[in-house]
């Protein structure tokens, strides 16, 4: 029976309020001066007096100016502007403790907007930055109109599907007296092409483990959990994906489930013939860190067909490099074995934000892992810069309840999806496997500039 993904969103309040963007600072003999002036000009008529100027009510409050409410402001700088012998609008130091030099407080900000309301954040008063940069920033989408025929269908008449396939894909089919013979398909979907990662092992609390899985289950995709977490209080289910070290085999025995995926941290051989043997109609993948072409090669030499590989919550790799150069690496490195639509690439590490999603899929992943915009869905405070996946950078807000927690990761997946359609949308492409690699429909800030500047005396690529 054909079923139309939709996930129910739902209001999902913060429970610790964000510091406000601005502090207003007003001088207040300024603006006892000032008061005292129009008392005079206005012949004391209140009317004129209090309507001063802020339409968000910063200066509305019981004893107007002398005590502005600063969560108010949204920075249009009238104030200022109008009056600025005693107004002063400045950013709030307190903002930098949101995040970190790579989520920064934006991307907190946007973040927590998706979490609490499933809604795609706007910004009316356009979009204010630059226009290219380091990592995602210098990889832009091809959204010109020749390419987008399908901009009316993203939510009515015309379905974009962002199902991808997780597993095995041989590169043909064989049969002998009309039955298939050889190596078969063996694969799964999925309905988004985003999928949980495990979090820091200082954050596997059961309440947490509880949150994600049940996330997992209502969003209809996997989570990544070590096979440690997995108490016997959690729920077990297949959209749990169990990840394991060589020294961990003997837990599997305690499974108690068969899982979709189970992910291997560590490559061994004799550890993955084990692991196939165990759980045979599993599709096993390997985890890896990046940089990892010449590893990869070699694994898919050895039959895995399935990879996650991670840059680090910054998004590089060990060697330096951002990840959109090593998916791409990665990616290319299959390709020209003729072997990658054979095999899954799932990529995580850096991706912060509704955008990244289809950018890591242009770069080469079929589908993305999330780590620290889960986190900052739910509010977890950093302590100090948060790049390696084993530091213990993160604190969860003590009023947390599984519930809250599901609302709050239902309502991101929900927000990335549709952003994730307005972009597909845009660039003219009805189903997400297809975007995979597409790099045509790609443009990369490097490139262009090589191409435009190469040729003028002085430039440096
Ligand atoms: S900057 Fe704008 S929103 Fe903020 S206090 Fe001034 S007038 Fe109000």
């Amino acid at each position: 029976m054909y079923r139309r993904y939709h996930l129910p969103t739902d209001s999902a309040p913060d429970v610790t309020s964000l510091p406000s963007p601005f502090r207003v600072k007003v001088s207040k003999p300024g603006l006892a001066g000032f008061l005292l002036k129009e008392l005079i000009q206005y012949r004391g008529s209140r009317t004129i007096i209090l309507n001063r100027p802020c339409m968000y009510g910063v200066f509305s409050g019981p004893v107007g100016g002398f005590a502005p409410r600063d969560h108010l402001c949204v920075g249009c700088l009238r104030c200022t502007t109008q009056y600025p012998e005693f107004v002063r609008i400045l950013p709030n130091p307190a903002r930098v403790s949101l995040g970190d030099s790579y989520f920064t407080p934006d991307r907190v900000d946007a973040v927590c907007y998706e979490a609490r309301s499933g809604k795609i954040p706007v910004k009316g008063a356009g979009y204010r930055g630059p226009f290219g940069g380091d990592g995602w920033d210098g990889l832009w989408t091809d959204m010109s109109e020749i390419v987008r025929p399908t901009r009316d269908g993203i939510h009515g008449r015309e379905f974009i599907s962002t199902v991808i396939d997780i597993g095995a894909k041989p590169s043909r089919l064989t049969f002998a007296n009309g039955q298939p013979k050889g190596e078969a398909p063996q694969v799964f979907s999925i309905p988004i092409p985003v999928f949980f990662d495990a979090p820091p092992a200082s954050l596997l609390t059961d309440t947490f483990v509880k949150t994600l899985t049940a996330a997992a289950e209502a969003t209809e995709t996997l989570v990544v959990l070590p096979v440690e977490s997995l108490s016997k209080t959690v729920p077990r289910g297949r959209h749990i994906v169990p990840s394991i070290t060589r020294a961990q085999l003997g837990a599997l025995e305690q499974l108690g489930f068969e899982p979709a995926m189970l992910e291997l941290d560590g490559w061994d051989q004799q550890f993955f013939a084990q692991v196939q043997v165990q759980f045979p109609r599993s599709v096993i993948c390997l985890r890896m860190e990046l940089p990892a072409t010449d590893a990869l090669l070699r694994a898919v030499a050895s039959g895995v067909r399935v990879f996650h590989l991670l840059a680090n919550y910054h998004g590089r790799g060990s060697d330096g490099r951002f990840a959109t150069d090593l998916f791409r690496e990665a990616h290319q490195a299959l390709v020209a074995e003729r072997c990658r639509d054979e095999v899954t690439i799932l990529g995580g590490g850096g991706i912060i934000a509704a955008e990244h999603v289809p950018k890591a899929i242009i770069c080469g992943c079929d589908g993305v892992s999330l780590d620290t915009p889960l986190l900052v869905a739910l509010q977890a405070q950093f302590a100090g810069e948060a790049r390696s996946r084993n530091a213990s950078s993160f604190e969860l807000p003590s009023r947390f309840t599984v519930d809250w927690g599901v609302m709050r990761i239902t309502n991101l997946v929900a927000s990335w999806r549709d952003q994730l359609l307005e972009v597909m949308g845009a660039m003219g492409l009805r189903e997400v496997r297809r975007m995979r690699g597409e790099m045509g429909r790609a443009m990369f800030q490097t490139d262009l500039e090589k191409e435009a500047f190469s040729d003028i005396a002085g430039y440096v690529s």
